[in-house]
């Protein structure tokens, strides 16, 4: 594990992120843990340390550009942009099309201009690396009981008031100050050491760090991985779709139904989400839906019974939503924690609209955590939390009626 000196990399001495030296300083393993909560998954696993774990060389090796040996990549140019008179630049990753100037970077602080080209700083920088069970996600439909090799870098392209990772996501790399050095294959690597069957990015805005993960999933398909991504799914069509030729699964999160609601809260649009979701199920990508439920902001039955019925007419009955409950977080923390009532009155919205598979989150041993048979009723996949209790799905049918369950049941 290396860390950087946050006082050598800013904006105007963005080629700084190449240099060897900034890689240098070396951090203990406690002020790696304290610097990354989530990756303490990945100790308690028994994995080792950053370094045991990851094995990374600090020295910068230009003869290795993909980070197959573990060394230091070279930095990514971005895939989808437009050059502009006066060395300006247009990204066109995301709803925001961020028109950037020489030696500035867009909204989500990952994307700089650098001579007239357009650059992703944290290609290959991830700064928080852990296992999760796959149900953390969520994706409940996905190879149950399964872990995930997550990833997750600095940097967001909305401004979510109640984000749960706002440390990693509303921060620049510098601002972290640290990341492990990871090229995709060396990542690609990581997981089938492992016999961890799916990569998943997550913990922040894949978005914002297309690049590594288009070159991951790439090579992740090849080596016969699954490539699983949690987005706000606010990313435009071209580069979407492109994505999609490489990925098997997407969680989305439908923060809110209405466009106040996803500008005042999170500086996003209602619309490009949408659309999102439209082009995922069209394209055949297995698609679950996360609504994170907050107390007074989003949880209107008439808006969410707009939502239901916008899913069940727009993507079917069989994309499965979950209500999550919200926990106070980062500038949303004078709301109280969503009463367990209103999940339940969301949740027989959802089941009175007509959806199938509709679950509550984040309420560990609720009876509505687990997943039923839409035919006769029986509970097919029992959990606590994260937890798989019990499987009763068979061929991807229910064991009980022989019901067709859709998902993705085998590796
Ligand atoms: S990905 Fe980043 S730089 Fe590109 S348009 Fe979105 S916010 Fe702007």
């Amino acid at each position: 594990m290396y860390r950087l000196n946050p006082h050598r990399l800013n904006r105007t001495s963005f080629n700084s992120v190449m240099e060897e030296s900034t890689y240098k300083k070396k951090i203990s393993r406690r002020t790696f843990i304290k610097g990354s909560m989530i990756t303490s998954t990945l100790l308690a696993l028994g994995l080792g340390s950053s370094e045991s774990a990851f094995s990374v060389n600090s020295k910068k090796n230009n003869n290795d550009p993909e980070g197959k040996t573990g060394a230091t990549p070279l930095i990514r140019e971005a895939m989808f942009y437009k050059k502009l008179s006066h060395d300006r630049v247009e990204c066109e990753v995301c709803f925001r099309r961020c028109i950037i100037h020489e030696g500035e970077r867009g909204e989500c602080k990952n994307k700089q201009n650098s001579g007239g080209k357009l650059y992703n700083v944290v290609w290959s920088r991830p700064s928080s690396i852990a296992i999760d069970p796959i149900e953390k996600e969520p994706q409940l439909h996905m190879l149950p009981g399964t872990y995930i090799l997550c990833f997750g870098t600095a940097g967001c392209n909305f401004r979510c008031r109640f984000c749960q990772n706002w440390q990693l996501s509303q921060q620049s790399i510098e601002a972290i100050g640290y990341f492990y050095p990871l090229g995709p294959t060396a990542a690609v690597s990581e997981a089938k050491k492992r016999l961890i069957p799916t990569l998943s990015f997550t913990y922040n805005e894949p978005t914002s760090f297309y690049e590594y993960v288009y070159d991951i999933a790439k090579i992740a398909k090849s080596q016969g991985l699954n490539i699983l991504w949690h987005s706000n799914g606010a990313m435009n069509p071209t580069p979407l779709k492109e994505l999609l030729k490489y990925t098997d699964a997407v969680t989305i999160d439908l923060k809110g139904f209405t466009e106040k609601f996803y500008k005042h809260y999170s500086q996003g649009e209602l619309e490009a989400v949408l659309q999102t979701l439209k082009i995922v199920k069209n394209q055949g990508v297995w698609l679950e839906i996360v609504n994170l439920v907050i107390p007074t902001a989003n949880d209107d039955p008439q808006d969410v019974l707009n939502m239901c019925e916008w899913i069940k007419d727009n993507l079917g009955d069989e994309v499965p939503l979950h209500f999550s409950r919200f926990f106070p977080a980062y500038r949303l923390t004078k709301l109280p924690p969503t009463p367990i009532e209103t999940l339940e009155r969301c949740y027989n919205i959802a089941k009175d609209k007509g959806l199938h598979f509709v679950t509550i989150g984040n309420v560990p041993g609720h009876i509505y955590n687990s997943t039923f048979c839409p035919e006769c009723g029986k509970l097919i996949i029992k959990r606590m939390h994260f937890q798989v209790m019990e499987n009763k799905i068979v061929d991807g049918h229910c064991s009980f009626c022989s019901h067709p369950i859709p998902g993705i049941w085998k590796t």
